[in-house]
């Protein structure tokens, strides 16, 4: 009987560190998804301050002001950029830890964008367009293009890690 129980109470436990381990992994999984697509899109334009603010916020420890001073932005901008990485992990530790394995992966793609005076070209169907519908002309254009990099970098970021 008292054999059973403690069979029992270790199953649960089991139980229970397995589901919370499970979600916890759930959890992680989609903010690499959303934090992957957010900094591929940043990639993909071009955007090379926002990718430098986040990295140099997160993995080197820089203050948003320092960062802002560097690269002639506002510090309200840059803490922007940090907040909504630090908001799609949920936590700032999380943050990081995503970062630290997306970064090097993210900086291997390609830009699509070509900055070209006042305009920007995208090289994938050869057409202007201004700079501020950059992202938006990926995401309804190129949709499939920008899935397949974002798997991409996520397939490397755990290939990686094991
Ligand atoms: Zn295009």
């Amino acid at each position: 009987m008292v054999e059973y129980r403690v069979t029992f109470a270790i199953s649960s436990m089991l139980f229970i560190l397995f589901t919370s381990m499970s979600f916890i992994a759930g959890v992680m999984e989609d903010a690499i998804t959303v934090i992957a697509r957010y900094m591929v899109m940043k990639r993909l334009i071009n955007d090379v301050i926002t990718l430098l603010a986040v990295k140099e916020y997160l993995l080197d420890g820089f203050p948003p002001s320092v960062i802002a001073f560097k690269y002639k932005t506002s510090k309200f901008k840059v803490r922007g950029h940090i907040q909504r990485i630090i908001d799609k992990a949920g936590n700032y530790r999380i943050a990081t830890k995503i970062l630290e394995r997306l970064y090097p992966l993210l900086m291997s793609v390609e830009p699509v964008m070509l900055r070209n005076g006042g305009r920007m070209l995208c090289t994938l169907c050869n057409t202007y367009i201004r700079p501020s519908d950059a992202e938006s002309h990926l995401r309804k254009k190129h949709k499939e293009f920008v899935n397949a990099v974002v798997h991409k970098v996520i397939m490397a970021s755990s290939v990686k890690e094991v």
